[in-house]
Formats: C-alpha cells, structure tokens, sequence
C-alpha cells in the first residue's frame, strides 16, 4: 500500500479511507495482521493492524528491509500526450518496465488544450496511476513525473542519448551503441505522430531517430516496445 508519510521501525499511522476500505472490507483482514507498506524511498515497511474502528485501519511499523529492484537504465520517456486512457496505459506499463522519468510531452498534433486547474487535475491523476502502478508491481522507488511541457520548450533537454521514434528512420536500436549509465532518453509521437516541423527540430538539435520496424505502431505500443528492446539490449 503506498504512503505519502514518512516511515521508519515504529511509526503508527492511521490508514487512509481507500486503504482503510481495502483492507478491513475486500480483504477482510483482522487485528494482528501484517500488511506492506511504500512510501517511495527504497523501503518495503511491514505494518502489523492494531485495530480497525469503524473502517479506519490504525497500524504500527514491526519491520523495514530495504528493496533494489529497479533497472540499472535511466530511461526518461517524453511522450506525446494521447487521448482518454492510452496515456495512463503508457504510464502504468512504462513502471512496470522500470521507466524512472515520464515527461508529457504538448506537440501540435496532441489536441489537448487545457486550463491550468484542468492540467493540475491530470497530472494528479498520472501521478496516482504511476503510484498505483508501482504497488501492483513492487517499486519502492516511484518514478518522477514532470509539468507537462511544449515541445519546444524541452528540446534544450536533448543529451546525446536521445533517441526520437520515427517509423522512416533507418537506424534500428540494434545499430546503435549507448552508454548505459547516461540518461537515455526515448521522444515518442502522439497519436497523430510529429509534424513535419518537428521532427526537423528535433532532428536539429541531433536526437536520433530510430524505427521499430516497417510497421506503425499505435503511440502506446511503440513507447513500451522502445523500453522493452532497450532493457534487452542495454539492462538486465
Ligand atoms: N502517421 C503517424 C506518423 O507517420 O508519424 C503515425 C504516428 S504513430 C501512431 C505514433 C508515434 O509512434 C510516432 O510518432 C512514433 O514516435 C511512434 N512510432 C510508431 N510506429 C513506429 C515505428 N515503426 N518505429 C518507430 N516509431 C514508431
């Protein structure tokens, strides 16, 4: 279950409604019992209950062990904003895969015009997919996601371990040679792919394309296909 609270050996925490609900109504749990807890800093904290009072669960940390399983990759993901639930599918799998950053990218063909209220309740929820993401997976890190940005704007970002998805690229990643400790970053088209404007940019600023073979993939499926063939080739 992941916290938002700092933990150590002996915290005692009242559980929040959600988790309360969870765990005294779907899972049925008792007093005595241990549940896990996260709260994003490399530590998997077990929690014995110590009473549940009309659906609010009260527990106490009985022990801490310190969980790695993250990727020796530092993959950041700049993706191109897509429609209804294609962007928390990226997210959610992206986790799982061991992706650390997530940038949302704003390019021309992404259709999203949002207020700032509206944008402050989107990455809100992202950020509650990539959590709940990491506790059906068992992150204990949980990866960083950044202010949705134009593309332009995060071009200055560009290392050269970027790499630009772009079906008519020749180069494929087996081709290519990277450093494994940088920061390798993955530039993946919306929906409706770059604009002709943009991959001139991007291309400018010296990121590489790369294609994932003569078909097109749908914007979700070439970000996670790109961070599964670079754990492949480049992780564990
Ligand atoms: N008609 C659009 C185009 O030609 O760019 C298709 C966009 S595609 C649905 C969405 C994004 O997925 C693309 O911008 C690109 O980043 C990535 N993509 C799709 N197929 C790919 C492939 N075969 N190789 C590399 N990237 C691909």
């Amino acid at each position: 279950i992941f916290t938002s609270e700092a933990l150590s050996l002996s915290t005692e925490m009242a559980l929040d409604k959600e988790a309360s609900t969870h765990i005294s109504r779907v899972l049925r749990m008792n007093t005595g019992q241990q549940i896990e807890l996260f709260n994003g800093d490399g530590f998997s904290y077990f929690a014995q209950i110590q009473a549940i009072e009309r659906n609010q669960v009260s527990v106490r940390v009985v022990e801490a062990i310190e969980v790695n399983n993250e990727s020796p990759l530092n993959i950041h993901l700049f993706q191109g904003i897509s429609r209804g639930d294609k962007m928390e599918l990226t997210l959610q799998k992206g986790v799982e895969l061991g992706v650390k950053q997530f940038t949302p990218l704003i390019t021309e063909r992404c259709g999203v015009k949002l207020d700032a209220k509206r944008w402050q309740k989107k990455l809100q929820h992202w950020q509650k997919v990539i959590e709940s993401a990491c506790e059906q997976c068992g992150r204990n890190s949980i990866p960083s996601l950044y202010p949705a940005v134009k593309l332009q704007d995060a071009l200055s970002q560009l290392n050269n371990t970027s790499f630009f998805m772009h079906p008519d690229s020749k180069h494929s990643f087996k081709t290519i040679i990277a450093d494994a400790q940088s920061e390798l970053q993955l530039w993946v088209g919306p929906e409706g792919g770059f604009s002709d404007e943009e991959v001139e940019w991007v291309e400018s600023h010296g990121c590489k394309p790369v294609q994932l073979g003569p078909r097109i993939l749908r914007t979700e499926t070439a970000a996670l296909a790109a961070v599964s063939v670079m754990n492949s080739l480049w992780g564990d």
